[in-house]
């Protein structure tokens, strides 16, 4: 399964965030989308970085409160790991789970195209065992 076939069935709206607007205005939007990461990007929707919801806990954690009134682009992930259509499912696990992290923005052109998240792949991969199982029961009740 591909990338393009994942983001074909869910769709490739992806909620974003400018690199100097505050940590406040990024936790409602995680909040208000029940997500757990945004991708920052600059005016023509290039990746500029990823802030998930643990770099904010870890801002808070070290510097108080007062870290909600940080701009984004001071506590995100310049340096994000993307993927592209022709990549698999197998490739984004073995890639989020080596580089520990939950999420891939997909890149076309340079520019952002959609998000697969691990709970995408994970949902995925069980359909494909539950499919295979299904298969398998139905092949050898027919044998
Ligand atoms: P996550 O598990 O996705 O909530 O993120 C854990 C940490 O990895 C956070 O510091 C994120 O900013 C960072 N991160 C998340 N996704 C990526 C990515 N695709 N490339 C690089 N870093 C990432």
């Amino acid at each position: 399964m591909t990338v393009r076939a994942i983001l074909d069935a869910k769709g490739r709206e992806v909620m974003t965030i400018r690199p100097d607007d505050r940590l406040a205005e990024a936790t409602r939007i995680l909040a208000s989308h029940r997500i757990g990461a945004l991708v920052v990007t600059l005016g023509d929707n290039r990746i500029a970085g990823i802030l998930s919801e643990r770099d904010i806990v870890r801002a808070i954690g070290e510097e108080g409160a007062e870290a909600l009134d940080f701009p984004v682009s001071s506590v995100m992930t310049s340096n994000v790991k993307v993927c592209h259509e022709e990549n698999t499912a197998n490739d984004l696990m073995e890639i989020m789970t080596r580089g520990r992290f939950r999420h891939m923005p997909v890149e076309k052109d340079g520019h952002l195209d959609g998000i697969i998240s691990i709970g995408d792949v994970v949902k995925l991969r069980i359909e494909e065992v539950v499919r295979e199982a299904e298969e398998m029961k139905s092949y050898i009740a027919t044998a």
